[in-house]
């Protein structure tokens, strides 16, 4: 692997220190910023108001770029799903899913995945490395590149989630800091409030991500409403039970926004997870912690030879999401996207079809 600086990583002070180190004056900072985050340029050769030497001088000690994109699949629905690998040859997998009138791209936080949920194909890769901050922010240059050229204009702006592979929560600082720097004006300009990242329930987190002011919202995996259900699904749980997960998501909500809700995803596994009585225990474990700014994502399951579940019914996800309604809780069904080129959640495994 390079030993080469990975500038796409680079904090303002980071790059300031790089540049002054080259002999350059300060305001070259700035360009150089904006060149690679907003014109998402990928060589500095293609810098062309850099003068020359500076920009090989930058070649010498510095890269744009590390992540190459082996494969690229699109689904008959438009999701697009990037297979890439990073320099040291891990793979790493972004989704674009685009709709009319927005665009969403899922970008992952881990190579692999350490938590073994049963449902996740992830799961089935193990646990490979962290994604690091440059990493998770080339992901989404890549992507806007690959869809509106490189620095095209995206016309409605672009939407995140932290929901491709890997425990976001488990890489806190890389994914807080990218986040960051993808919210800089001079750079991609994504707000906090257009991200989402999504938690299997690593609680401490969660308490952390409560006291950053400018945070992005939240969105919890539960898809179980007992321990002992969910400590087979999730083995996270046998870690941060069912209480102390729902704990902490009551303290959250005391920090939300003006209008902001949370999200609690729910996994439908057909048979395992969907009765009556799941949805009756779901309804009531968020009368029990008084969650009142929450929302509920039902998942269908998205399917894969390796997995011993099967997708709960149309008819058994309505039910469900009735029940919940009628007794108060808001509940929404999450169409699955991309699931021909396992692009879908939980589909993520540097798979070649
Ligand atoms: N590790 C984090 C981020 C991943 S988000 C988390 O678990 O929240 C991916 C979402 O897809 C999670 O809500 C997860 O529960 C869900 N998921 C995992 N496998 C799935 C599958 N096979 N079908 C549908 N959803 C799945």
């Amino acid at each position: 692997m390079s030993d080469k600086v990975h500038i796409l990583g680079l904090t303002r002070p980071e790059l300031e220190e790089l540049v002054l180190s080259l002999g350059e004056p300060k305001y070259r900072v700035t360009q150089v910023f904006m060149a690679v985050h907003q014109r998402r340029l990928r060589s500095f050769e293609e810098i062309t108001d850099l003068p020359k030497k500076f920009r090989e001088r930058l070649a010498d000690v510095a890269q744009i770029s590390r992540l190459t994109v082996e494969t690229r699949y699109i689904s008959e629905d438009g999701t697009r799903r990037y297979l890439m690998k990073t320099g040291d040859g891990h793979p790493v997998e972004t989704v674009y899913l685009p709709t009319e009138n927005r665009d969403t791209i899922c970008f992952s936080s881990q190579s692999g995945c350490a938590l073994a949920c049963d449902f996740c194909l992830t799961a089935k890769l193990g646990m490979l490395k962290n994604i690091t901050r440059g990493e998770i922010v080339e992901q989404i240059i890549i992507v806007l590149n690959d869809v509106y050229g490189v620095g095209g204009e995206t016309p409605h702006g672009t939407n995140l989630v932290g929901m491709g592979a890997g425990e976001p929560f488990m890489n806190f600082d890389n994914l807080m800091s990218a986040l960051r720097l993808m919210a800089d004006e001079d750079g991609l300009f994504i707000v906090p409030n257009r991200v989402t990242v999504s938690t299997a329930g690593i609680v401490p987190k969660i308490y952390e991500f409560a006291r950053i002011d400018d945070r992005p919202h939240l969105a919890i995996s539960l898809s179980a409403t007992t321990d002992e259900l969910r400590d087979r699904l999730m083995p996270i749980n046998k870690r941060w039970n069912i209480d102390e997960l729902l704990t902490a998501a009551k303290e959250f909500e005391a920090s939300l926004r003006r209008g902001e809700r949370f999200t609690l995803e729910y996994v439908m596994l057909g048979g395992v997870n969907d009765h009556d009585e799941d949805a009756n225990r779901l309804a009531g474990l968020i009368e029990q912690y008084q969650l009142q700014r929450v929302k509920i994502n039902l998942i269908p399951h998205n399917g894969a030879e390796q997995l011993d579940y099967r997708a709960s019914t149309p008819e058994r996800v309505a039910r469900f999401k009735n029940i919940l309604e009628s007794r108060g809780v808001d509940a929404y069904i999450r169409a699955p996207r991309g699931r021909d080129i396992y692009a879908a959640c939980g589909q993520l495994a540097a798979k070649a079809a």
